[in-house]
């Protein structure tokens, strides 16, 4: 098995026991290795290590691959998300898409409600 190094700049300098090792005499603090992290999307081994990354890396990360420079806008023709609600009377699930912007709701099926691939966003 293969495993991962957290990618946190300071990960070796924090005192854990797990991070403690070598032989006496020659005992180090070391970079987490696991075969799998929970952060960031699998590069870090906690919260401190994925921030310490984005401190010191993270306006490099921006810029290089886009920073927004304009405001974006979500239009009424993309505002719409998938709801549920409980009828008053009755235990079935009444499924409707709701337009976030001019509240507008249109019933759905139970079908269209789960598959992820329907909408009728126009996506732009
Ligand atoms: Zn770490």
């Amino acid at each position: 098995m293969t495993l991962k190094y957290c990618q946190g700049p300071d990960c070796h300098t924090y005192h854990t026991q797990d991070r403690l090792k070598g032989m006496k005499g020659s005992k180090t603090y070391q970079t987490r290795r696991r075969s799998s992290f929970y952060y960031g999307n699998g590069n870090f081994c906690d919260q401190r290590c994925m921030y310490n990354w984005f401190q010191q890396f993270g306006d490099q990360a921006v810029n290089h691959f886009g920073r927004i420079t304009e405001v974006k806008h979500l239009t009424e023709e993309n505002a719409w998300t998938k709801d549920w609600n409980y009828p008053d009377h009755g235990n079935d699930r009444n499924y409707y898409y709701l337009n976030t912007i001019t509240k507008e709701q249109r019933p759905l099926t139970q079908e269209q409600y789960d598959d992820t691939n329907y909408t009728i966003n126009t996506g732009e």
